[in-house]
C-alpha cells in the first residue's frame, strides 16, 4: 500500500493472556496479532494514544506495519501452555495478503484444538474461510465484523480513511454465515451525533441480519488523551458545527449514560424484533462436559450485568451479578450437583451470591436442569 512503509521483526511474546473471558462481551480469555501498526487508521480508534500507541510516535499507527514474523512458531510455543478457551486471533489488513501470518495462526489454533475469535473488518478474512470452518466444526470460531454505520461511505471515509467499505463488509459477513459459521456486527464506536440516530441503529441491525448475521454488538466512545484529539480533528472536517454537541456529550456524564441507554435499548429492540441477539452467545462446548452448565450461566449473568452496565442502572447490581458469574464460572463441580445435594443453602454458601442472587439462579436451575 502506498506511504505504508513494512518493517519485519521478532517479538518475545504473542499472547495476550487476559486472566478470565472477557465476561458479556466477546468471551476471549486471549489474544495474540501479528501485526503492530494499522494501515485503516480510523480516526476514532484508540490507538492513537500515547498508552496504546503500537510505535513511539503515535502518528505513525497507520504509516507503519510491523510484522512480527515469528508470530506462528511463538504461538505455537506459548499456546501449548494455556488452558482451553477462547483465543482472539489474526489480522487480514493488507499487509496479511502478503504476509500470510494470520492464516498461519489459525492452523496452529486448529492444530492445538483451541477456539477462535476474530474481531475484522476486511473481507480478506474470506481467504481463510477453510480453516475458519474447521476450526468451528472442531471446536468453536465465531466472527464479529466492525461496522459503525450503514450505507452512506462518503460519511464514513471521514471516519475510516482506509477502512474497507460498509458493502464488503456485508458482502464478507454473508459468505461467511453461508459457510455456518456464527458472525454479527460489533456496532463500536457508534458515533455521537453522526452514526446514532434511531434509523441508522435500525437499519445497521436489519443490514446484518440480512447478510445472515446473528448478534449486533453495541459500544460507545470512550474519548481520552491523544485519540481525542485524533478524532476531534476528524469531527472538524467532516463538519465543525458538530464539535461543540459532541464535546457536550462528552463532558457530561449524565448525559453519555443516557446516550448509552438509547443506543443500547434501540438495538436491543431491534434485534428482538428481526430475531437476533444483541450480545455474543457465550461458546462453550468446548469445556469439560461437567463444567459446561455451569459457563452457560455464568454467560447468563455476564449478560444481564452488561445490560445492567449499558442502561445505566444501579453498579452495585451489575457488580452483585459480575461477582456470581465468577464464581460460578471458577467452579469445578457442576452446579446442579451442588443444588440437587443442598438446595438453596448449596447455592448461599457460594461466594458473592446472595438471597436474590440464587433465586434467579434457582430459576434458570429449575428452567433447565439438564
Ligand atoms: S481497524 Fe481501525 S480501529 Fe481497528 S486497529 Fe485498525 S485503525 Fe484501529
Amino acid at each position: 500500500m502506498r506511504g505504508v512503509k513494512v518493517e519485519l521483526y521478532k517479538t518475545k511474546k504473542i499472547i495476550n493472556d487476559h486472566k478470565h473471558s472477557d465476561d458479556g462481551w466477546f468471551w476471549t480469555r486471549y489474544s495474540a496479532i501479528p501485526y503492530k501498526g494499522c494501515v485503516h487508521g480510523c480516526r476514532y480508534c484508540y490507538c492513537w494514544d500515547e498508552k496504546y500507541a503500537p510505535h513511539k510516535d503515535y502518528r505513525l499507527l497507520d504509516k507503519v506495519v510491523m510484522v512480527k514474523e515469528n508470530a506462528p512458531e511463538l504461538l505455537r510455543k506459548e499456546l501449548a501452555r494455556k488452558p482451553r478457551d477462547v483465543i482472539a486471533s489474526g489480522d487480514w489488513q493488507p499487509v496479511e495478503a502478503s504476509y500470510k501470518l494470520s492464516r498461519r495462526m489459525l492452523e496452529i489454533i486448529y492444530e492445538l484444538k483451541f477456539p477462535l475469535m476474530v474481531i475484522e473488518r476486511a473481507p480478506l478474512l474470506c481467504r481463510d474461510l477453510d480453516i475458519l470452518t474447521d476450526i468451528a466444526a472442531q471446536t468453536d470460531a465465531y466472527v464479529g465484523y466492525s461496522i459503525v454505520t450503514t450505507t452512506d461511505d462518503k460519511r464514513r471515509l471521514h471516519f475510516e480513511p482506509r477502512g474497507p467499505s460498509t458493502a464488503g463488509r456485508f458482502r464478507a459477513m454473508r459468505r461467511i454465515a453461508d459457510a455456518g459459521i456464527l458472525i454479527g456486527t460489533l456496532a463500536m464506536p457508534i458515533i455521537p451525533h453522526i452514526f446514532d440516530s434511531d434509523a441508522e441503529l435500525r437499519l445497521l441491525v436489519k443490514m446484518t441480519r440480512d447478510a445472515g448475521g446473528k448478534f449486533v454488538l453495541f459500544g460507545g466512545m470512550t474519548l481520552w488523551g491523544t485519540c481525542k484529539r485524533v478524532f476531534y480533528e476528524a469531527v472538524e472536517e467532516y463538519n465543525s458545527s458538530l464539535l461543540g454537541r459532541i464535546d457536550l456529550w462528552d463532558a457530561n456524564k449524565a448525559r453519555k449514560t443516557r446516550w448509552v441507554r438509547r443506543c443500547h435499548l434501540t438495538i436491543a429492540e431491534e434485534c428482538e424484533k428481526r430475531g437476533i441477539l444483541h450480545y455474543i452467545p457465550r461458546p462453550v462446548s468446548f469445556y469439560p462436559p461437567e463444567l459446561q452448565f455451569n459457563k452457560r450461566i455464568a454467560g447468563k449473568l455476564s449478560i444481564k450485568k452488561r445490560d445492567i452496565e449499558m442502561l445505566g442502572e444501579s453498579r452495585y447490581r451489575a457488580m452483585a451479578y459480575f461477582k456470581a458469574a465468577r464464581t460460578i464460572d471458577g467452579l469445578l463441580v457442576d452446579i446442579r450437583d451442588i443444588y440437587k445435594e443442598k438446595g438453596r443453602a448449596g447455592l448461599l454458601a457460594l461466594d458473592g451470591i446472595g438471597e436474590k442472587l440464587a433465586g434467579i439462579i434457582e430459576g434458570y436451575l429449575n428452567t433447565n436442569p439438564s
